[in-house]
């Protein structure tokens, strides 16, 4: 098996990444669920209150895989600011979870007033983006299986308008103890063994929960946001269920 890797070159990683993406696309948005018993939900709830977007602001989703931080964005934007005029740009590396976003919007009146669309692209090198271009760009759960992620950021700051706002939802690092080995537990066997009965298929959960791990800490993170050169506010993220996942935000000046 490939999983479980820690020192692969970055090109089989690309790879490696696409195949779990592609074998996974279906039981996608079933496993999530499963996995974090609806838990994701309110942390995508959560990071788009924390957006707080103005009326008429262009988001470029990257990794938006099946489009559940464009959905969100795209209501808040109707029901809370009675906006009719933003708009998102969804982009994932992979065609398959491309296609079940696609599939998700398809008919709806945001298709039809071209407020949304999908391109396959790698969020390291987002090229037929202009510089300057977008109001806000966010990541959820997809920088962690980008092959340096340094590249995002920087991707992310120049894609922005000065003014813009960088946003990512990622697992992060639960530094309490006690909830730390509890949480251990839950991603060591019992997610390898939800993946292995619901989707069957136990390497590819074991490779989220390794890619998890691996992933830097809070404070490395905001640091590596900083060096792409955006301004964060005090720390420059908030935790979310102590710290199993946290939102990460910075402001291009
Ligand atoms: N943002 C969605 C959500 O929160 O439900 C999807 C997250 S899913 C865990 C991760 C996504 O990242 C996958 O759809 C995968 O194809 C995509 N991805 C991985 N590497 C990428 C890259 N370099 N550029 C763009 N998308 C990438």
């Amino acid at each position: 098996t490939h999983f479980g890797f820690k020192n692969v070159p970055t090109d089989l990683k690309e790879s490696l990444v696409a195949d779990v993406f592609s074998s996974v696309a279906s039981k996608y948005d079933l496993m999530n669920d499963a996995m974090s018993a609806g838990i994701h939900r309110l942390w995508k709830d959560t990071f788009i209150r924390r957006m707080s977007p103005m009326p008429g602001a262009k988001l470029l989703d990257v990794a938006g895989g099946t489009g559940d931080i464009a959905l969100r964005y795209l209501n808040y934007q109707d029901k809370i600011n009675y906006d009719s005029t933003s708009s998102v740009h969804l982009v994932d590396i992979n065609p398959q979870m491309l296609a079940a976003g696609e599939k998700r919007f398809a008919g709806s009146r945001w298709v039809q007033d071209e407020r949304i669309k999908f391109s396959v692209g790698n969020g390291e090198n987002l090229v037929g983006i202009e510089s300057n271009s977008v109001d806000i760009f966010t990541i959820a759960f997809g920088i962690r299986n980008c092959t340096t992620p340094q590249n995002v950021l920087n991707e992310a700051y120049r894609v922005l308008k000065p003014g813009g706002r960088f946003m990512c939802l990622e697992f992060s690092k639960v530094e309490q103890p006690v909830i730390s080995a509890l949480y251990d537990v839950f991603s060591f066997k019992v997610i390898p063994e939800i993946g292995q009965v619901i989707a069957n298929d136990r390497e590819s959960y074991q490779y989220l929960v390794e890619s998890i791990r691996q992933f830097p800490d809070q404070r490395t993170f905001a640091e590596m946001i900083r060096k792409a050169g955006f301004t964060t506010v005090r720390e420059g993220y908030e935790n979310l269920t102590f710290g199993v996942a946290a939102i990460h935000t910075g402001f291009k000046v």
